[in-house]
């Protein structure tokens, strides 16, 4: 586990299932020989297999295939999405459905072209607190969030009456997933619901 990128907005990329661990073979792109090959999300028009973590880390993929790794990251309270269109071959960016002019964004475009997606039934969304990405934790369900005794702090369960329509975690039900993610600056825990 010595030689493996850490990426800031997945810290436990290598336990949450976007990579898989393989015997040694070499990346498709650097052709280095890695013992990991990422399976996480990214959206291109070609297909791309057997890419080793550094390759993402490096955002020699993205570059390479024209890709995104994240489907939708929440930014400026807004829901951005950003696709690649090859007429004008450039990056478009979309606020909910309407094109906006491309954010110039280190954080973002770190977290848009070198960060690891995560899996998920519906389409991923990427949380945000204090003006910042938070990290992704991991996947659990409710009796898995119940026992982690995360305070859930008043303003986290108001977004969660916004955006799914329940008034406490109890309402969740037990065949949803949910997404544990959690502010990279005062800790606080976020979640995204994930309907199956
Ligand atoms: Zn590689
Ligand atoms: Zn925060």
């Amino acid at each position: 586990m010595n030689n493996l990128p850490i990426f800031k907005y997945q810290p436990k990329a290598y336990d949450v299932g976007v990579f898989k661990k393989v015997p040694a073979q070499n990346c498709s792109i650097c052709n280095k020989e890695t013992d990991y090959i990422y399976t996480g999300p990214f959206y291109s028009i070609d297909e791309v297999d057997n890419v080793c973590p550094w390759c993402i880390y490096e955002g020699t993929v993205t570059k390479q295939y024209n890709g995104v790794l994240q489907a939708a990251v929440e930014y400026k309270d807004k829901l951005l999405s950003v696709t690649y269109d090859d007429e004008s071959n450039e990056y478009l960016y979309f606020i909910g459905y309407d094109e906006v002019e491309p954010f110039q964004d280190d954080k973002l475009e770190e977290l848009l072209f070198r960060t690891p997606g995560y899996i998920s039934w519906q389409e991923p969304q990427w949380l945000s607190h204090c003006d910042e990405f938070c990290a992704y934790i991991g996947y659990v369900n409710k009796s898995e969030l119940s026992a982690m005794k995360i305070d859930l702090r008043d303003e986290e369960l108001f977004a969660i009456k916004e955006n799914y329509g329940i008034d406490t975690l109890d309402q969740v039900s037990e065949d949803s997933g949910i997404h544990l993610f959690q502010c990279l600056t005062f800790g606080q825990h976020r979640i995204h619901i994930d309907h199956t």
